[in-house]
Parts: structure tokens; sequence; C-alpha cells
């Protein structure tokens, strides 16, 4: 049960930013409803979903923002472009910038089902995750690996940091 008033103790809010297409609408209905879209549409407007998780003996709801936004986390990229790759360390950049200095950042290759078109290597993006601090996680949406992970990575060491 997700509902808006369920109890917690905590609420975090959380963001996916990336290149379009990468799949950020559907790793973020991935985890909170678990489905996948094969023709989604490009987000209009601002979408969120919540999911409520246990972290040891407390509830976190994750309020997840599907849009660009002030607390921005979940960076996402698709392994079978090039550029969106290039584009994380312009995001990572602005997140620098703008973010305060105790932001956790997990960068995401998503659709890692399409290794035949891979053009983003998995060393590459350890690479850049080491060089920035970051973790790094290469997912796919759409055969569900590693969504639940990435996410819950986020939240854990939000939690580290702030509880
Ligand atoms: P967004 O613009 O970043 O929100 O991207 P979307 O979630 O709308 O996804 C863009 C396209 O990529 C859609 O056609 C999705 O079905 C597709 N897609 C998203 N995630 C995956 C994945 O893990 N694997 C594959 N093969 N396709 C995906
Ligand atoms: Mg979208």
């Amino acid at each position: 049960n997700n509902s808006f008033d369920e109890e917690c103790d905590y609420l975090f809010k959380a963001v996916l930013i990336g290149d379009s297409a990468v799949g950020k609408s559907n790793l973020l209905s991935r985890f909170a409803k678990d489905e996948f879209c094969l023709d989604s549409k490009p987000t209009i407007g601002v979408e969120f979903a919540y999911r409520s998780i246990r972290v040891g003996d407390k509830i976190i709801k994750a309020q997840i923002w599907d849009t660009a936004g002030q607390e921005r986390r979940l960076v996402v990229c698709d392994i079978t472009r090039r550029p969106t790759f290039e584009s994380l360390q312009k995001w990572l950049k602005e997140l620098r910038e703008f973010g305060s200095p105790e932001m956790v950042v997990v960068l995401v290759g998503n659709k890692s089902d399409l290794a035949q078109s891979r053009e983003v290597n998995l060393e590459d993006g350890q690479r850049l995750a080491q060089l920035e601090q970051v973790s790094f996680m290469e997912t796919s949406a759409k055969e569900n690996l590693n969504v639940e992970e990435a996410f819950l990575q986020m939240i854990n060491r939000i939690y580290e940091i702030t509880c």
C-alpha cells in the first residue's frame, strides 16, 4: 500500500534527470508500479510517484519526480546512445553548481537489455562514477534488471546522510 497518508518515518524526495528517451519514466514506473511501456510518450509537465520501503526498522516514503527539480539525484543515460553518456558530465556539473554538498547522486546506464547496440561500456560508467565519487549501476527498465537496486542504493545513501 503506497497511499499518500500511509504512516512513514521519513519522506525523501528524489528526481530522475538525463537526456530525453533514456528511460527515466519507465525506470520510475517499473520501481513504483512494476510497469513498463514500450512506446511511452515524452513526459509532459510534472509526474511523480511514491513508494514506501523499509530501511532497518524505519519506513521511508520515497517521492520520486520524473522531471528536473531542486533535489536531483538519479542521473540516467542510455547505454545504446553515446551522446547521452557524454551528457552525464553536463548534468553532474549542473548538480555540483546548484546542489547541496551532501547531495546523493547515482548514475544509471539504462537499457542494459540492448547489449547488441551498446555504445557505452560498463567500464566507462564505472570510471566516470569513480572520478565524480558517485555510484554507478546499469539497469533495464524493460527486463526489470537492477531497477530496484538503483533506487534502493539512492534511498539508502540519503538515509545514511540525513538520518
Ligand atoms: P524518458 O524520456 O527518459 O522518460 O524515457 P522513457 O521512459 O519515455 O523511455 C523512452 C523509450 O525507451 C521508450 O520507448 C521506452 O519503452 C524505452 N525504454 C525505456 N527503458 C528501457 C529499457 O530498459 N530497455 C529498452 N529496450 N527500452 C527502454
Ligand atoms: Mg519521461
